[in-house]
């Protein structure tokens, strides 16, 4: 993935070619007001196309469209394919294409270069192509699990490469138009322009505007609390945050911080986060659940997570709770300690319901869909609510069952973003806390 990442920025870079043709010009069967129009011009801007003037594209075609979007080599070769000889003008990205895993050909060493391409086809090209992730899961009428094409098409409806038709169906038999195959190779480099963006900025990220408490009128308010110091939040959602300028909660597991284990933060990133402006909370020291260690054990587990993250950032004023695991014995006693403790229960918080000790939170899992997110959110901004949502790892595949990809968590705070801070402003758990107590 990271390697493929790299080529296609290169290509990206190296491939703006300076030219003042006019797109419309050059391509008279799509004209600005055809739906493929911006796709077409941002293809044809970097370089990828190449335009013939039939409507529906052959296998060598559509072969040569994708090397050259992921940056192959295209001088003509013979290849491995009797159909396929190097006086074919695609022999190059063919060859290239059957190296690089994209395509097989046929059992009969052909590659059958004039034949037309199903749009189910085109989709296996791409996602193999592009190495893409796994997103959330979709409904489609007419693919399902078992068909060759299914996960393909998965990842692309889930990246918002495709929206299928308006029917519910994506039509894996159709063939695939010249049109339809340029707007799935320009949302998929779209796509991974804005993967990429912030893991090329990390380093050189600027912080959050401060907290301003006279921005509160009685709206809704939305914190964004991850749980266990994920690796993945420092690279994925911290630089997402940075780009929306919405703060966040980082609840760190203070155990980890200096064990060299590569899945979660260290103390540098620990200390990089609170430094542009994110508030650092103690997940405990090592994450047992807290309702089964004895009192002085549940003591331990805070004054030692304390003392680690305030030696490295200062005040530490919220708790998250390990595994969801919570009652009035450890409740009592983080009362000493704590400022505020965030528990699960899918519940919004109001001024009847709140309970600094108790705050309730949606969970994201690696089947919540955007529609499920802007739910909770809508709630919230008509109630005047509180909305914390409890996050974990922010990942490319979103394998575990708990991990969200970069792109939906991007979704969600683009819509956020969109609200308005007067409808809905965006806290930490602590000046969230700070909000309620006025
Ligand atoms: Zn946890």
């Amino acid at each position: 993935m990271k390697l493929r990442k790299l080529m296609w920025l290169a290509l990206i870079v190296c491939f703006v070619f300076p030219t003042n043709t006019k797109v419309s010009a050059k391509f008279a069967d799509v004209p600005p007001i055809h739906s493929s129009y911006e796709d077409v011009k941002y293809m044809f801007e970097k370089g990828i196309l190449d335009f013939g003037d039939t409507d529906i594209v052959t296998r060598a075609e559509v072969i040569g469209y994708i090397a050259r979007s992921v940056g192959l080599d295209g001088t003509p070769k013979n290849t491995r394919f009797k159909d396929v000889s190097i006086k074919n003008k695609y022999s190059g990205y063919i060859h290239s294409a059957f190296e690089a895993g994209i395509v097989n050909g046929f059992s009969d060493d052909t590659f059958r270069p004039n034949e037309e391409v199903t749009r189910g086809h085109a989709a296996v090209f791409i996602a193999r192509a592009f190495d893409l992730p796994h997103g959330q899961h979709v409904v489609i009428k007419d693919v399902s699990e078992g068909d060759l094409e299914y996960t393909a098409v998965q990842q692309l409806y889930a990246l918002d490469i495709t929206k299928g038709y308006g029917d519910g169906t994506f039509r894996p038999n159709n063939s695939l138009t010249r049109a339809h195959l340029i707007t799935f190779l320009a949302r998929t480099l779209q796509y991974l322009e804005k993967i990429a963006d912030p893991l090329l900025t990390v380093e050189t990220l600027r912080p959050i505007t401060a907290f301003d408490e006279s921005q509160y009128n009685g709206q809704a308010r939305i914190t964004f609390s991850y749980d266990d110091g994920f690796i993945s939040n420092y690279l994925n959602s911290v630089p997402l945050h940075v780009k929306y300028d919405i703060p966040a909660t980082f609840n760190i597991i203070a155990g980890n911080v200096y064990s060299g284990n590569e899945r979660y933060m260290d103390s540098k990133q620990v200390w990089v986060t609170h430094n542009l402006g994110f508030e650092i909370a103690s997940h405990t020291l090592s994450h047992r659940s807290l309702t089964e260690l004895s009192d002085e054990e549940i003591h331990e587990e805070f004054i030692e997570s304390k003392f680690i993250l305030e030696d490295l950032v200062g005040k530490i004023s919220t708790l998250t709770v390990p595994n969801s695991l919570y009652d009035e014995r450890v409740r009592n006693i983080a009362t000493e300690y704590f400022d505020g403790v965030r528990v699960f229960s899918r519940q919004l918080i109001t001024e009847e319901n709140y309970d600094p000790y108790w705050m309730t939170s949606y969970v994201t899992l690696n089947t919540t869909s955007f529609s499920n997110i802007k739910d909770w959110i809508d709630r919230a901004v008509a109630d005047k609510a509180w909305l914390i949502i409890m996050l974990h790892g922010v990942t490319d595949t979103a394998e575990g069952e708990y991990e969200i990809t970069p792109y939906l968590l991007d979704q969600v705070l683009q819509y956020v973003d969109q609200l308005g801070k007067e409808k809905l402003l965006p806290v930490s758990t602590s000046d969230g806390i700070t909000l309620m107590n006025r």
